[in-house]
């Protein structure tokens, strides 16, 4: 059976590093903090253009930590992408605030008219998704964010590595949130996750939350968590690293391979990259009306698919309980179509995908 994430192969090709420096922390006796984990908070801001990059437990953590340190408080309204992992409007609910669902664009991206219409007198922030690999459109969020005094929280947990307009996503409004969860393009062999800022008073309120609440006098100023990175996931992640650029031109051209096989296929839209953008294509999203019909031949043949996401979160039964949840998704008509016409490829460097285009051509062009 073919991997939809081929993790095995990609352990093998760096097995000797990614053993020596596992070896080494456990050496060390730094099982938390430490060397490792301050080089790869280095290595973070280097490579995404920020000037702080703080560590932590999972990219659902480091949600909610920007969240508390943004300020949110109950009954504050954020408003999220209704076609996003749920973690997003999870971390909203958890602190006590609201989320409001906006449409999405064909792009997949949240889309800023819709969000203008989800403001109230309650709103205070906007979550903009980087789904699949591509920054959200950053330029037309920041005049809306600017024009109603909102703040807006990038969720860059798909798109590390990704650019606009020559920027590094995670630097692309006031503070970022990501994952490293071990599936994600750049990914770690269990949970870890960072916040990414170049607002230093913002970053100390997340060190603090992320740290049970304790302030630089030591004392205990409000109650905060335990999230942070620990040493070997750093250590692993410092070695993925170093082989990450070339990973990801591995998975650009793997891209562009699905995209010359779907475009000559009837029925099938490939994914629309706005101009300014690149896409480090965390996943590689195909759109066609016949879903339901294309997904078993596919599987017949042995090709692997996944279905991200089967449903917009404005119908999760666990979002019912906000008031205007239903109101929202009335006009969430990209969000509701979609769901049920996209479906992912396997597209990570280690995964043949010449010989996958050569077996989905085979099937669905007899
Ligand atoms: C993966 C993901 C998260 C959550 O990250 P975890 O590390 O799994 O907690 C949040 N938002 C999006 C868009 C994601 O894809």
């Amino acid at each position: 059976m073919i991997p939809f994430v081929n993790l095995s192969a990609q352990y093998k090709a760096y097995k000797e590093e990614i053993d020596a420096a596992i070896f080494s922390v456990l050496e060390s006796g730094t099982l938390i903090g430490g060397p490792e984990v301050q080089n790869f908070e280095n290595i973070l801001c280097k490579s995404t253009g920020v000037s702080e990059a703080i560590s932590c437990a999972s990219g659902t953590s480091a949600l909610t930590l920007a969240l508390a340190a943004l300020g949110l408080e109950p009954g504050d309204e954020v408003i999220v992408p209704d076609f996003t992992f749920v973690a997003t409007a999870d971390a909203v609910a958890l602190l006590g605030g609201i989320p409001r669902f906006a449409d999405i664009g064909l792009d997949f991206l949240i889309s800023p008219s819709s969000v203008e219409e989800r403001i109230s007198s309650k709103t205070v922030g906007i979550i903009a998704v980087d789904l699949f690999g591509q920054c959200a459109n950053y330029k037309a969020l920041q005049a809306i964010a600017q024009k109603h005094g909102l703040w807006i929280l990038e969720d860059a947990a798909q798109s590390i590595g990704a650019t606009q307009n020559g920027k590094g996503a995670g630097s692309l409004s006031t503070i970022a949130a990501t994952s490293f969860y071990p599936t994600k393009p750049f990914g770690a062999y269990g949970d870890a996750g960072a916040i990414l800022t170049s607002d230093k008073a913002l970053a100390a309120q997340v060190r603090m939350y992320a740290s049970h609440g304790r302030n630089p006098e030591d004392h205990y100023q409000t109650i905060g968590t335990n999230s942070r990175l620990d040493a070997l996931q750093a250590a692993i992640l410092n070695v993925k690293h170093a082989h990450f650029a070339e990973e990801l031109l591995r998975r650009q051209k793997n891209a562009a391979t699905y995209s010359a096989l779907f475009s000559a296929i009837p029925g099938f839209e490939i994914p629309k990259i706005s101009e300014g953008n690149t896409s480090i294509y965390a996943q590689y999203a195909v759109t066609c009306k016949d879903r339901e019909a294309v997904l078993p031949k596919l599987s017949k043949a042995n090709v692997p698919t996944r279905i991200y996401y089967n449903s917009p979160l404005s119908a999760e039964p666990c979002f019912a309980r906000f008031e205007k949840t239903k109101e929202d998704a009335r006009s969430n008509t990209n969000a509701y179509r979609l769901s049920k016409e996209v479906f992912c490829l396997p597209v990570d460097a280690f995964t043949d995908v010449q010989a996958l285009a050569q077996t989905i051509k085979n099937v669905l062009l007899p």
